[in-house]
């Protein structure tokens, strides 16, 4: 089942520089940051609410981010949605005809699990299926 929408990730050329914008339209909302090797890139995600506004800067050229500010600038990148069964969405949805990048679940920032469904599925929109870690006793939040 798809629970909701976990996080927003918005492309940006240089971190810094977009993580004071938003810090000024988010004020107050806790800021975690993390670089993923995988994907070559680095990320401020910021709390907004039940939902992450995750700014990501490629460190790379050979980053998917890279890729993406190329050939369509900086904007919104993909939308995730949660699930306590990332694999078993993808199955389901791989079953009903839809075509997805990551056949089975990767590991991704906030030590979720992570995958992208193919955007000619979907209407162009990149969407993505986030499974996160289950939640420990005594764990806070990711602050700052
Ligand atoms: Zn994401």
């Amino acid at each position: 089942m798809i629970k909701g929408v976990n996080h927003i990730g918005i492309a940006v050329r240089d971190l810094e520089t977009s993580l004071k914008l938003f810090r000024t339209i988010f004020a107050d909302a806790p800021i975690h940051r993390e670089h993923v090797e995988e994907q070559k890139v680095d990320i401020a995600s910021l709390q907004v609410g039940s939902v992450l506004v995750e700014l990501t800067a490629p460190t790379d050229e050979s980053s998917p981010i890279a890729g993406f500010l190329a050939k369509r600038g900086e904007g919104i990148h993909h939308i995730a949605f949660e699930t306590d069964e990332v694999n078993t969405e993808l199955k389901r949805l791989s079953d009903a005809g839809l075509r997805l990048i990551n056949e089975q679940a990767v590991p991704g920032a906030h030590e979720m699990l992570i995958a992208f469904l193919h955007p000619k599925s979907t209407n162009g929109v990149l969407m993505e299926l986030c499974q996160p870690k289950k939640a420990e006793a005594g764990t806070s939040a990711d602050k700052e």
